[in-house]
């Protein structure tokens, strides 16, 4: 399917790794212009180098941790100083948490909050003006199915991807008349490198490898029996950001291997 991205720009946040840097290379595969934000600058800046080399396209890395407004701002002017303008922005940059809410002080609500919502306020309300002027855009959350079928062992990051996804609604009615599609993607599995690292420590207390702590994981809880690969999640995100979905708006995709115990 042509995918009618090709010399588009795009913004992903937390794209240096995971499911950001898959969708990084989805969309420059496809022929986009892509600019990665991460905290950790040189890995992004990697990344990118890399896009570049095997796909063709302009590919920037930029220091940026989204939690920060200043950061944020500054990464911005680098961003119209190399890709020019965005098309489509990826709010992405997200962690797990573990925790209790009696014990969970205000320091780490309010970090969760700024790094799953803030950011994504405060990045779509930059990109948007630059959409309008081009009469559109599209804007992708990542939330996840804890926003709407939490694991209890991490009520701050179910509570903040649930209000993520709320704004990705609320914003995309409030900018469709603009012909910008606001659209929200939430994962269950997905076998990112950081999962590689939790499965290494916890399944050492069991004695277990960390490819059976995984396996027995994906076996409990998605009815398909996996984990996603990062490459597989990244192509829908590549089909959301396309012309292709012009009618989906406001709406929040499971893409979950069927973990979800509800019907949407
Ligand atoms: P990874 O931990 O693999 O990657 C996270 C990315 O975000 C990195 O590029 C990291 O770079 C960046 N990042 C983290 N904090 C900040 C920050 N404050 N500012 C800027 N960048 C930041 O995550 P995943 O790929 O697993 O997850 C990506 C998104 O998908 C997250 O929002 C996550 O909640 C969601 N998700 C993941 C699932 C999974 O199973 N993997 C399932 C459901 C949802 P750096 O450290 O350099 O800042």
């Amino acid at each position: 399917m042509d995918m009618r991205l090709v010399g588009k720009k795009a913004l992903v946040t937390g794209g240096s790794v995971g499911i950001g840097l898959a969708v990084s290379r989805e969309l420059a595969k496809e022929g986009m212009d892509v600019a990665i934000f991460a905290r950790n600058g040189e890995r992004a800046k990697t990344e990118a180098e890399r896009i570049h080399h095997e796909f063709g396209v302009n590919s920037y890395g930029i220091s940026c941790d989204v939690t920060k407004p200043q950061d944020i701002e500054q990464a911005m002017k680098e961003v119209l100083a190399t890709i020019g303008t965005v098309d489509v922005l990826v709010n992405n940059a997200g962690t797990g948490s573990e925790e209790t809410i009696m014990e969970a002080t205000d320091e780490k609500w309010q970090y969760y909050w700024d790094l799953h919502v803030m950011a994504a306020i405060r990045l779509s309300r930059a990109c948007i003006p630059l959409m309008k002027k081009q009469h559109g855009g599209v804007i992708i959350q990542t939330a996840s199915i804890c926003a709407k079928q939490p694991l209890y062992y991490e009520p701050i990051y179910n509570t903040t991807k649930a209000a993520l996804v709320m704004f990705g609604k609320c914003l995309s009615h409030e900018v469709i008349g603009d012909g910008i599609r606001v659209v929200t993607v939430s994962p269950g599995l997905v076998l990112t490198p950081d999962w590689y690292k939790t499965a290494g420590i916890l399944s050492q207390k069991e004695g277990i490898t960390a490819e059976a702590y995984l396996d027995r994981l994906a076996k409990e809880f998605a009815p398909i029996g996996r984990f996603a690969t990062p490459e597989e999640v990244a192509k829908f995100y590549a089909f959301i950001a396309s012309p292709n979905a012009s009618y989906s708006v406001g709406s929040n995709y499971s893409i979950d291997g069927g973990w979800l115990r509800v019907i949407d």
